[in-house]
């Protein structure tokens, strides 16, 4: 085994207690592109931020009309060995949680409860109103949306939105402090497959080491915060994790 790979796999190892932080590179391998890789989805649209959906009818629409777009690739993806090998250590009470930026559902879908995926930018399989807060299903959604091409609103007059969080948007408190905790309490946080640019989800990593975890970064592209970590794999993410978790 290569030597990034072993002092990887001694790392989990020797780690009482560590928190994966994981960004869309972790899904690729499941067929749902990244954002910034080449081909990936901020090559293809630039994305619609919070303000726009509030303020336009047409970026409301452009919203919906790609939601359903990408519904095609979510809804056939399956998690992948990376997905596998964590959900693998969630059980074995290694980690104690993934605090994920993804919309995906992947990490719930490869065994790991629900309550121990921290989702920092929401979810994408149900709606709400912005306003009254009242929960929608989608399917209701896209039927109308076939038919007339609209936007939901809400009975209450509010913009209905996938539930979650654009550039912009404010961050779910809950999910944040909780975040927080688990960063604080960890000696071992594993950034999966981000380019660690989005912040204030970025900010995890950093904190982590600050407060004394080991800090190792796997992504087949440099981040800027491989300067700060203990261990830099420049790898892909499915066979790495499976091969240092002996999956
Ligand atoms: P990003 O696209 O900015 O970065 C992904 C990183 O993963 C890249 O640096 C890329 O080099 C690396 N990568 C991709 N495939 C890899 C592989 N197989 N092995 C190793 N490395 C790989 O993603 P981000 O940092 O998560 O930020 C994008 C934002 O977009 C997030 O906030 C997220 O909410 C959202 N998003 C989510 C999904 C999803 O749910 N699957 C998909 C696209 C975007």
């Amino acid at each position: 085994m290569d030597a990034d790979l072993t002092q990887f796999r001694d790392s989990i190892e020797d780690a009482g207690r560590i928190v994966f932080f994981t960004g869309a590179g972790i899904s690729t391998e499941s067929g749902i592109p990244d954002f910034r890789s080449p081909g990936g989805i901020w090559t293809r649209f630039r994305p619609i931020d919070f303000a726009e959906f509030m303020a336009s009818r047409e970026a409301r629409r452009e919203a919906w009309r790609r939601k359903f777009e990408t519904d095609k690739t979510l809804s056939i993806a399956k998690p992948n060995d990376g997905h596998a090998a964590i959900a693998r250590l969630v059980r074995q009470s290694k980690a104690s949680c993934v605090i994920t930026q993804n919309i995906d559902g992947l990490h719930q879908a490869s065994g790991v409860p629900d309550e121990q995926v921290i989702e920092l930018h929401g979810n994408t399989t149900y709606a709400h109103c912005l306003g009254c807060r009242q929960r929608y299903e989608l399917e209701p959604i896209r039927e109308q949306f076939e038919r007339d091409g609209e936007p939901p609103d809400c009975h209450c007059g509010g913009y209905v939105k996938t539930a979650t969080i654009s550039f912009g948007q404010a961050m779910p408190e809950a999910e944040m402090a909780r975040a927080e905790a688990e960063t604080n309490a960890c000696d071992l946080f594993v950034a999966v497959g981000s380019s660690l640019v989005v912040y204030p989800a970025a900010g995890f990593p950093a904190l982590a080491k600050r407060r004394g975890a080991r800090l190792v970064i796997l992504n087949r592209e440099p981040t800027d915060l491989d300067p700060i970590a203990d261990l830099v794999l420049h790898r892909e993410i499915g066979p790495t994790l499976a091969s240092v978790t002996g999956t």
